[in-house]
């Protein structure tokens, strides 16, 4: 039979296999990120189209190429995100948080949607952890922030990268930088691709992350914005430094990141992949965007952030066979022999999922061997067999299907005997320093 459809080209299905890993990914990140002081914040997958025009620039790849843009049914102009920035930045607005004390600090898993050209690692709808602080002007915190990134993947066992960081001045000392670069590509306007022909005279700093090989090749011998950056955003810059250092973090200074949005403003920072497959790709991006909340209406914010691809974050651990927690599995299989077990088997598995045990029973009317079979497959822990003998006696043996060890079990105290049998393994695994079936842990 031929299905009528597949998915949108660009777009991926997380099964189950995989979906465990995802969880643990974002879950990780946002609980590291709350250790740091952030705390989730959550908005619309979609907002108004001037949102993203305004708050990222409308001279961006992302915002001239890449934004899924439609008109509603009332006729309005509204876009998929396709970050987490400008949307956090206008929640913070819209409901006042940043009129209360500041810094005011927000996290984020989100999906986000740009029409790019699909390969490994760049999707049309991918997730982004992030985080925004804003309201805090000081090098210890831009310090902090690419901190909690490169936290974030140490954690989560992703080794093979590498922090580099540069800065992009501010609007005072970017005039001079600009009309540099303006000068550097005129030079050669006509083999600029049209984009950029565009960007020439409105924002030629956008050349220098276009695409295009013969832009990116004339880029390379573009100015570069360190040798311009006035005498604060240069201190600025050294007090990030200092920061860095004394946290022991290693970096690497690369005059050449300009980062793909307008908002930015002196640091700016990437973590790159080092990994031989991977070698380049960025995992997470961000920096200092002190005119975003001003540009969004808002009073003069310094903040700052970064948003780390999951998905990209996903693919190098798979790469570097990180190590993840144990997978879910079965804890008890109960197998019954006749209707009237079966139904006793339904009571048993209802009172345990109460207390939060994995427990599953036979529901598509298999024989016994079968149910054993089927218990086999799903790696259950352990097995109980009901029959006529055990609701005669009201007992039934547990099995351990690890070990083959043997509980005799009374059924009217089923739920509390396994509630105690199940922690008394947990203590025997703890002092034995862990069974083999628990995937250990790096050590820091
Ligand atoms: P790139 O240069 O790779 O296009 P970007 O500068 O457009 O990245 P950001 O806007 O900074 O990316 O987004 C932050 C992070 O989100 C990136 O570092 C990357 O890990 C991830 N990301 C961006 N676009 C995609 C995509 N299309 N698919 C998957 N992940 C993405
Ligand atoms: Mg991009």
């Amino acid at each position: 039979m031929a299905l009528i459809t597949k998915a949108v080209r660009g777009t991926r299905d997380v099964l189950p296999h995989e979906s465990q890993a995802l969880r643990y990914i974002e879950r990780t990140a946002l609980e590291l990120a709350q250790a740091y002081g952030y705390a989730e914040l959550r908005t619309p997958v979609f907002e108004h189209t001037e949102l993203f025009e305004r708050g990222m620039g409308d001279t961006t790849d992302v915002v001239q190429k890449e934004m899924y843009t439609f008109f509603d049914k009332g006729g309005r102009s509204v876009t998929l995100r396709p970050e987490g920035t400008a949307g956090a930045a206008r929640a913070c607005l819209e409901h006042g948080l940043l009129a209360e004390a500041l810094p005011c600090k927000v996290s984020y898993v989100l999906r986000c949607y740009r029409y790019e050209k699909p390969q490994a690692g760049r999707y049309r709808e991918f997730s982004q952890f992030g985080v925004e602080c804003f309201g805090a002007a000081t090098p210890a915190a831009d310090a902090e922030l690419i901190a909690l990134a490169a936290e974030t993947l140490a954690t989560l066992s992703v080794t093979d990268t590498r922090v580099e960081i540069n800065s992009i001045g501010c609007p005072e000392c970017r005039k001079r930088y600009l009309d540099a670069l303006r000068a550097h590509f005129a030079q050669r306007q006509s083999e600029l691709c049209e984009t950029c022909q565009g960007r020439l005279e409105k924002n030629p700093m956008r050349i220098l992350d276009c695409k295009s090989p013969v832009c990116a090749g004339i880029a390379t011998e573009a100015p570069t914005v360190l040798e311009y950056i006035c005498d604060a955003c240069a201190e600025h810059f050294d007090g990030v430094k200092r920061y860095l250092d004394a946290i022991a973090l290693p970096y690497e200074i690369n005059p050449r990141i300009v980062r793909g949005l307008d908002y930015y403003t002196r640091t700016v920072f990437e973590i790159l992949s080092e990994f031989p497959e991977a070698k380049g790709l960025v995992l997470a991006g961000g920096g200092r965007y002190d005119g975003l909340v001003e540009e969004l209406g808002g009073q003069h914010t310094p903040s700052l952030g970064f948003g780390m691809g999951i998905e990209r974050v996903w693919l190098q651990m798979q790469a570097l066979q990180a190590p993840l927690p144990e997978k879910h599995l079965c804890e008890l299989y109960i197998a019954a022999m006749n209707s009237d077990a079966l139904q006793r088997a339904a009571q048993l598995a209802q009172e345990l999922r109460a207390s939060g045990w994995h427990v599953e029973y036979d529901i598509v009317g298999r024989s016994l061997k079968a149910q054993m079979k089927y218990a086999d497959k799903i790696h259950a822990k352990n097995t109980v067999v009901l029959g006529e003998d055990e609701l005669k006696n009201q007992r039934a043996k547990l099995k351990d299907m690890k070990t083959g060890a043997e509980e005799l079990m009374t059924l009217p105290d089923f739920a509390d005997e396994f509630e105690r049998l199940m922690l008394r393994r947990v203590e025997r695994d703890i002092l034995e320093g862990f069974g083999d079936d628990v995937t250990p842990f790096p050590q820091p």
